[in-house]
């Protein structure tokens, strides 16, 4: 089971390299899942290498056209690991290169529950 914590290093960082003091005292959006990334940051490429292949694996074979792959795929579960916990936020996300640049980016972020013992370790919240 993953589980994230900013750890207390990385606080000081963020804080000494003015990370936090930009955010202080202003009232940030509420981020609105899923978050989808449709292009490249980089060069604003909107091929990806997974994506391009399953578009011919689409044509080819007559696969399902809803169909969407991508290079990674990464789950977090967002809860203290030295407490018992019932059910915590936990955030799947899906990562690809672009075909033209090659960066990697992350394509879409899925909030979810996870609760301990489930095998799955998330349900995907429907929204
Ligand atoms: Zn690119």
């Amino acid at each position: 089971m993953k589980v994230a914590l900013v750890p207390t290093w990385l606080q000081e960082f963020e804080k000494e390299a003015g990370y936090m003091t930009k955010q202080e005292g202003k009232e940030q959006p509420e981020l609105q899942f899923p978050i989808t990334f449709s292009k490249c940051p980089n060069c604003g490429s909107t091929r990806r290498i997974a994506n391009e292949v399953l578009e011919g694996e689409k044509k080819k074979k007559g696969l399902n056209p809803k169909l969407m792959a991508t290079l990674l795929q990464h789950q977090v579960i967002i809860a203290d690991p030295t407490r018992t916990w019932l059910s915590a936020p936990a955030i799947s996300s899906s990562f690809d290169a672009c075909a033209d640049c090659g960066t990697v980016y992350c394509v879409v972020a899925i909030l979810g529950t996870a609760m301990p013992g489930d095998p799955r370790q998330s349900r995907q919240s429907r929204q």
